[in-house]
């Protein structure tokens, strides 16, 4: 069957089509500027990536143009809409509604839209591409898979926050957890790679892009994982702060003279290593500046390794030990040198790194040595893939 998999952000739409029988990849690309001007970037496989200026008002005109683009007589992969067989939606919070992905109803919806004053931004974005896609395919069935599903088999003690329990009853106010179908996918793969049972090892997954998260894995569960109520808590990040005092917010709030959601946006948007650096959001700008001698890029890419390496910690802790380290997304993937500083300081655990292996890049990999207690391996996230299996399963 193909899948049609979404991915549909305010301003923005990424899209493939996935062959779900043979995994392969039809196309791929993207919308952006919705609602601006409009710019739609298609990918044929095995073809040359077309990009133009598309005035796209909307999201369904958006979607309109992406379904021309794939049907279209010439550089198209389908011959019409019906060879889409299903389309399967990234959807953000599913709040505690949600413990694994689920057929899109109206009374689907219904329930995800309870769940939006948790994630005010992405939750209206994503049902905007949901029914967008409903008025353009009334009859292809569709898939919601949550970020936060995979992460609900969290046990009490990681979820609660120290907060009066009252808010949690009246308000859910507790960790939820993103990234989770990329930590899944790639858990399941370091099983498969390592040729072990998935549920009877204990693995920790560093999922490090732009936006970042630790999740620990035990017996094929997330145990636990460093985002929270929403993906601001954790990591530091490119431009996230991760973990800060909350006290801190009232007290940069009355220096800088911001309301809440002023010092809120700081944190999302300028902080980070962004804001530590006061140079990019970008490891590869980092780089760049601090081997110009740039101390406050250094900083901020040591503050960073830091911080993973103490969530690595504890939950190798939380699990009673660790078998394997995975490496994933746009840093996990390509950057060797936050790899090697980060395993470097697990050879307490009985981590050796393998400076060989870890020289390779955007493959399977592992990339600790062969003796080593403790595996670390690099395995290229896959989330469109784990949409288009979990789509393909429920339909
Ligand atoms: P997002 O969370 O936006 O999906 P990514 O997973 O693309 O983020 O990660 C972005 C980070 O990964 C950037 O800091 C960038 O420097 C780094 N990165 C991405 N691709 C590469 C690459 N090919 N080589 C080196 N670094 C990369």
């Amino acid at each position: 069957m193909n899948v049609l998999v979404i991915n549909c952000g305010s301003s923005s739409l990424k899209y493939q089509v996935i062959n779900s029988d043979t995994e392969a990849v039809l196309a791929k690309g993207l919308c952006e500027r919705i609602g601006i001007d409009g710019r739609l970037v298609y990918e044929p496989a095995g073809g040359e990536k077309q990009v133009t200026q598309a005035p796209m008002p909307t999201h369904k005109q958006a979607i309109q143009l992406v379904i021309g683009a794939l049907t279209d007589s010439g550089t198209g992969v389908l011959k019409s809409l019906d060879e889409i067989g299903a389309v399967g939606h990234r959807l953000v919070h599913g709040g505690e509604k949600f413990a694994a992905s689920a057929i899109i109803t109206e009374k689907m919806i219904e329930t995800m839209e309870e769940c939006t004053d948790l994630a005010p931004l992405h939750n209206p974005a994503n049902l905007i591409g949901v029914r967008a896609c409903q008025e353009l395919m009334p009859n292809t069935p569709m898939v919601g898979v949550f970020d936060t599903a995979f992460h609900q088999t969290m046990p009490k003690e990681a979820y609660l926050y120290g907060v009066p329990y009252e808010y949690y009853e009246k308000y859910a106010v507790r960790k939820y957890g993103f990234h989770g179908t990329s930590h899944s996918y790639v858990s399941k793969r370091a099983a498969a790679i390592l040729g072990k049972p998935y549920d009877s090892l204990k693995i920790i997954v560093c999922h490090l892009g732009n936006g970042a998260s630790v999740c620990a894995v035990k017996d094929g569960k997330s145990v636990d994982t460093s985002m929270g109520l929403s993906p601001l808590e954790g990591l530091v990040m490119g431009t996230r702060s991760g973990d800060i005092d909350p006290s801190a917010v009232e007290y940069i709030g009355k220096k800088e003279g911001l309301d809440l959601s002023g010092v809120l946006n700081v944190l999302n948007k300028k902080s980070g290593v962004l804001g530590l650096s006061g140079v990019s959001s970008d490891f590869r700008d980092l780089e760049a500046a601090a081997n110009e001698g740039n101390e406050r890029a250094k900083i901020a890419q040591q503050v960073f390794n830091y911080r993973v390496l103490k969530y690595i910690g504890a939950y190798a802790a939380a699990m009673g030990g660790v078998d394997c380290i995975c490496f994933t997304a746009g840093l996990g993937e390509n950057n060797g040198v936050i790899r090697k500083e980060i395993c470097e300081r697990l050879a307490f655990l009985g981590l050796q790194i393998d400076d060989e292996a870890n020289a390779k890049r955007g493959e399977e990999t592992v990339i600790s040595t062969p003796d080593s207690k403790v595996k670390a391996l690099v395995i290229p996230t896959n989330e469109e893939l784990a949409i288009a299996r979990e789509t393909a399963e429920l339909v």
